[in-house]
Formats: structure tokens, C-alpha cells, sequence
């Protein structure tokens, strides 16, 4: 165990918000812990989040692929079958293998790794419950607090998570056999993406979303509505403005109670297992913030400035435990500004511009505003729009679902967001970052050469169609 400091900063939680700000500190020549309890680096995103989603999406889909998508192809295969035990193996490796990385990082960078759970005494002082045993004191000029989230539990305690049958994401990143009737509570990013990935090995889904559309807060509308389609082609059901009451087991299944908005009719459904994914909370269990006075908000935040600071001048926070979307890049963004704010006193993140990425397939992905948020603010704007049917490489992939949408100021042809569905969209969405963050107008876009045959040239011919009116190919 390292000694007890004192350090000119200590951050509390190893995930993507803390593990990065530690490291950044380190690199900024500051003497530098990280106290994380999980026994593993990396939090929610590299052990039961974004990582093993996306290993169990990206396999999952060419397992599909080659039950159906292959023959057309010139591909002939037979006895395909799923190794459900290898598939999660896999993903395990790839967990093992990124957060064992950070280890290596934190090495690297010379930062201190303390394994334990942290506690306030003083604002200056942390108290460690070790991991492997006995207490531990640590003393810091600063503090980052990067406790991150949990998962929200269903309110009122009407359904209870045990991980096997009715589970949470991570207990769906386990399940260790492909359930026949799957229900999942909740159509935001976290029930799509588990959703898609059972219905591809062979579940027969059904998401029951409280609100009339599917993808969560800021996707657009019209693309939200083209998501839906597209998965349910692929065998997804859905019911929408409807809300889950309560669910029961009963004889080997689970029996889920719903309510339809409209009229408040009862209804029910069947399921082997359901998927709980109405949401997450920030996570402050056992920092007693109380010893140092910070301040949280009605809803658990820890409520900060623009600069990070809490209520306690020398602690600041970041990530999930504090205002804004609960991602792992706005984290990582914050823990590089969060620590320059220690350094020198100045760090930056623009909120505008973090980009949306749901990793089913198509991809969906999103920065910037939405048409219902241009209406509502009453902006004058333009729509370009090119579907990946016209777009050469997406038709010699046969992967043609799904389009790039662009909203333009109509005045200034500034770009204000830019909304795309289909192939790889998580990758080309940070060219619309990009453009966002430099201010670019559509037209920018449109006299920037982009390499035939890509898939980006989707994008260029949709800035193309609000810069000069006409896209091309389409
Ligand atoms: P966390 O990652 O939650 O890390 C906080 C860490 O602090 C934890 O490891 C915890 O053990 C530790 N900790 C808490 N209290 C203490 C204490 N007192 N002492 C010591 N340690 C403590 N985001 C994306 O951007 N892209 C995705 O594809 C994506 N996929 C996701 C899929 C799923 C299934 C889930 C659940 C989430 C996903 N997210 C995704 C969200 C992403 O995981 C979070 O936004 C991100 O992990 C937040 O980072 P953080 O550092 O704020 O907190
Ligand atoms: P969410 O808030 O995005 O979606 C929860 C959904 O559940 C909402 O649409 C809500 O209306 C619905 N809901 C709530 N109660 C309900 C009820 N009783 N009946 C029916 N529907 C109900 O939350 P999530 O999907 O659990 O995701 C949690 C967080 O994790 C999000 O902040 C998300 O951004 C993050 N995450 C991100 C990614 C990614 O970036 N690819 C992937 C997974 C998770």
C-alpha cells in the first residue's frame, strides 16, 4: 500500500472520469493518487459498461449476420451455431486486457493506486477502508470526487433485481443461457443495445417504454421514429406509452404488470427474464460527504460550479455523480479540465458539442440540436439529408439503412447538429464534433474532399444539400 501522501491531488474513483483526471494530474507534474474499491480499474464503463456491451454488440451482430446476412454475400455456411459460453469469454478478455491497461497507465505515470473505499474525515484529509484489510489515511491539497453512478433502482421497490431473472445491465452482460421471452423495462440507449444483442442470439424481445419513442433524451424525433422501424424489422417488439407497474415470478417466469398512458388499461406480459433499464443514479454511498458539508442536489448530484469546485473550495467532481449526461467521454473530458483547474487554473469542456452514440446496428448517433429543440427556441433553420441507399461504398457493402441528416442556421449556414443513422455513425459523428466545435457552416463541410468510395461522403453530400440545395447522388 502506498504511504499516505501527502499528495497534491487525490481522486476519488478509478473509471473513466477519475482514472483519467489522474492521470493527467500525474502528467501535469503533480503528486498524484487514486483510491478505487472496485479491485479493478476502469468503473462502470470498462467492467460492466460500455466495454463488455460493445464486445457482446459487436459479436452478437456477426453471429447474426452470418445466420442471415452471408448467403447473399457468396458465403455458404452450415451448422452455425452459438457458443454462448466463448462469446462471454471474449468479452471478459477484452475487460481483463483494457483494465489491466490502466493499470499499466497509472505505473507509467507514476500514480499512486490506493485499493480501498474512500471516506471524508476533513476536507484535507481521506480515511481508506483497504481492500485487503485494515485502514489507511491519506492526506491531499485537493480532491476530485469521481464516484460515478449505480443503476436506478424500480421505484417503490415493486421489482426487485437479483441479476439472474430480473437483472440490471450488468447481470444482462451475463446471462448464461439466451432466454426465450425477454422483457425489458425502459427503451433508452441501455435497453436498445441489451435488447439488440439477445434478440440477435435468439430472444424474442419486447421493450416497454414509458414515453411515445424510443433512444432516450436528445435524439430527434424523426430519427428516433426511423430507429424504431429498423429494429423492429429485425424482430424487436415494442410498447410505447406504456409503463411498467410491477413484476412478479411465477412458476419458473416473470410476470410484468403494465399501464398504457392513454387510458390506463392493464396489461400483462410473460418473460424467462426481464432487463430493468429505467435509468441510473449518481453514487455517493459511504464518502460521508456530511464530515466536509458538500452540498448534493434533490435528485443525489453533487452540485458544482462551472469550474467543478462542490461547496468545499479545494474538492471538485466530475462524471456521473454530478450534473450533465452520463457518459464515459464527458467524464474523461471533465477529468482533463478538472485537473488543469488544479494545475493552472483554467481548463474547458464544451457542452454542446459531446456527441450521442447508440452502438446497435445501424448505428445511431447524434451532436448538436435536434429539430423539436430548434422549434421550441424558435431558430429559423434548413434540413439536408442523404440516405446511405445512394452512397456507393454503404451499396457494395449492402449496409444501406438509415441516412445523414443535417440542421443549418438558414441565416448564417452554421451547422447546429447533425443527426445520423446507419452504418458506423459512432465513428462519422465526430466529424460533425468537429465541425460543431470550429464553428463550421454546411458549405465547409461540402468543399471538403472526402475520399470515394467512404461512407463519409454520405456526410458531405447532406452539407452539400443545405449549402448549394441539391445533394449530387440523390
Ligand atoms: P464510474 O465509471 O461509475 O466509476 C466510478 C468508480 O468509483 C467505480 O469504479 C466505483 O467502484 C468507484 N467508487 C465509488 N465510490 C467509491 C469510494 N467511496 N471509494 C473508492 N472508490 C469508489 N457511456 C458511453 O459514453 N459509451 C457507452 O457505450 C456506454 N455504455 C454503457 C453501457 C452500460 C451497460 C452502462 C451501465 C453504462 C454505459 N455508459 C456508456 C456510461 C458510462 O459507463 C459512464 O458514463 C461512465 O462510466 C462514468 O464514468 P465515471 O468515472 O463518472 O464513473
Ligand atoms: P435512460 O434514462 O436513457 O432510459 C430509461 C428509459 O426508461 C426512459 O426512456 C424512461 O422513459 C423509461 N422508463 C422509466 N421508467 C419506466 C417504467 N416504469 N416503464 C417503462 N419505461 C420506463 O437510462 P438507461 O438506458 O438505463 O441508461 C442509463 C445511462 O447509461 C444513460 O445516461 C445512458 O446515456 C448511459 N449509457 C450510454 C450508452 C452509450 O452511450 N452507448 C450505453 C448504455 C448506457
Amino acid at each position: 500500500t502506498p504511504s499516505g501522501g501527502p499528495y497534491d491531488a487525490v481522486v476519488i474513483g478509478g473509471g473513466p472520469g477519475g482514472y483519467v483526471a489522474a492521470i493527467k494530474a500525474a502528467q501535469l507534474g503533480l503528486k498524484t493518487a487514486c483510491i478505487e474499491k472496485r479491485g479493478t480499474l476502469g468503473g462502470t464503463c470498462l467492467n460492466v459498461g460500455c466495454i463488455p456491451s460493445k464486445a457482446m454488440l459487436n459479436n452478437s451482430h456477426i453471429y447474426h449476420q452470418t445466420l442471415h446476412d452471408i448467403k447473399k454475400r457468396g458465403i455458404d455456411v452450415e451448422g452455425v451455431k452459438l457458443n454462448l459460453p466463448q462469446m462471454l469469454k471474449a468479452k471478459d478478455d477484452s475487460v481483463q486486457g483494457l483494465t489491466k491497461g490502466i493499470e499499466l497507465l497509472f505505473k507509467q505515470n507514476k500514480v499512486d493506486y490506493i485499493k480501498g473505499t474512500a471516506s471524508f474525515v476533513s476536507p484535507n484529509t481521506i480515511s481508506v477502508a483497504l481492500n485487503e484489510g485494515g485502514e489507511s489515511t491519506v492526506e491531499a491539497k485537493n480532491i476530485i470526487i469521481a464516484t460515478g453512478s449505480e443503476v436506478t433502482p424500480f421505484p417503490g421497490g415493486a421489482i426487485e433485481i437479483d441479476e439472474e431473472q430480473i437483472v440490471s445491465s450488468t447481470g444482462a452482460l451475463s446471462l448464461q443461457s439466451v432466454p426465450g421471452k425477454m422483457v425489458v423495462i425502459g427503451g433508452g440507449i441501455i435497453g436498445l443495445e441489451m435488447g439488440s444483442v439477445w434478440s440477435r442470439l435468439g430472444s424474442e424481445v419486447t421493450v416497454v417504454e414509458f414515453l411515445n419513442s424510443i433512444g432516450g433524451v436528445g435524439i430527434d424525433e424523426e430519427i428516433s421514429k426511423q430507429f424504431q422501424k429498423s429494429l423492429t424489422k429485425q424482430g424487436l417488439k415494442f410498447k410505447l406509452s406504456t409503463k411498467v407497474l410491477f413484476a412478479e415470478k411465477k412458476d419458473g417466469k416473470v410476470v410484468v404488470t403494465t399501464e398504457a398512458a392513454k387510458d390506463g388499461k392493464q396489461d400483462t406480459l410473460e418473460a424467462d427474464v426481464v432487463l430493468v433499464a429505467v435509468g441510473r443514479r449518481p453514487y455517493i454511498k459511504g464518502l460521508n460527504l456530511e464530515n466536509v458539508g458538500i452540498e448534493v442536489d434533490s435528485r443525489g448530484r453533487i452540485v458544482i460550479d462551472d469550474q467543478f469546485n462542490t461547496s468545499v473550495p479545494n474538492i471538485k467532481c466530475i462524471g456521473d455523480v454530478t450534473f450533465g449526461p452520463m457518459l464515459a467521454h464527458k467524464a474523461e473530458e471533465e477529468g482533463i479540465a478538472a485537473a488543469e483547474y488544479i494545475h493552472a487554473g483554467h481548463g474547458h469542456v464544451n457542452y454542446e458539442t459531446i456527441p450521442s452514440v447508440v452502438y446497435t446496428h445501424p448505428e445511431v448517433a447524434w451532436v448538436g440540436k435536434t429539430e423539436q429543440d430548434l422549434k421550441k427556441d424558435g431558430v429559423r433553420y434548413k434540413v439536408g439529408r442523404f440516405p446511405f441507399l445512394a452512397n456507393s461504398r454503404a451499396k457494395t457493402n449492402m449496409d444501406t439503412e438509415g441516412q445523414v441528416k443535417f440542421l443549418v442556421e438558414e441565416e448564417t449556414d452554421r451547422i447546429l447538429g447533425v443527426h445520423i443513422m446507419g452504418p458506423n455513425a459512432g465513428e462519422m459523428i465526430a466529424e460533425g464534433v468537429l465541425a460543431l466545435e470550429y464553428g463550421a457552416s454546411s458549405e465547409d463541410i461540402a468543399r471538403t474532399t472526402h475520399a470515394h468510395p467512404t461512407l463519409s461522403e454520405a456526410f458531405r453530400e447532406a452539407a452539400l444539400q443545405t449549402s448549394a440545395g441539391n445533394a449530387i447522388h440523390f
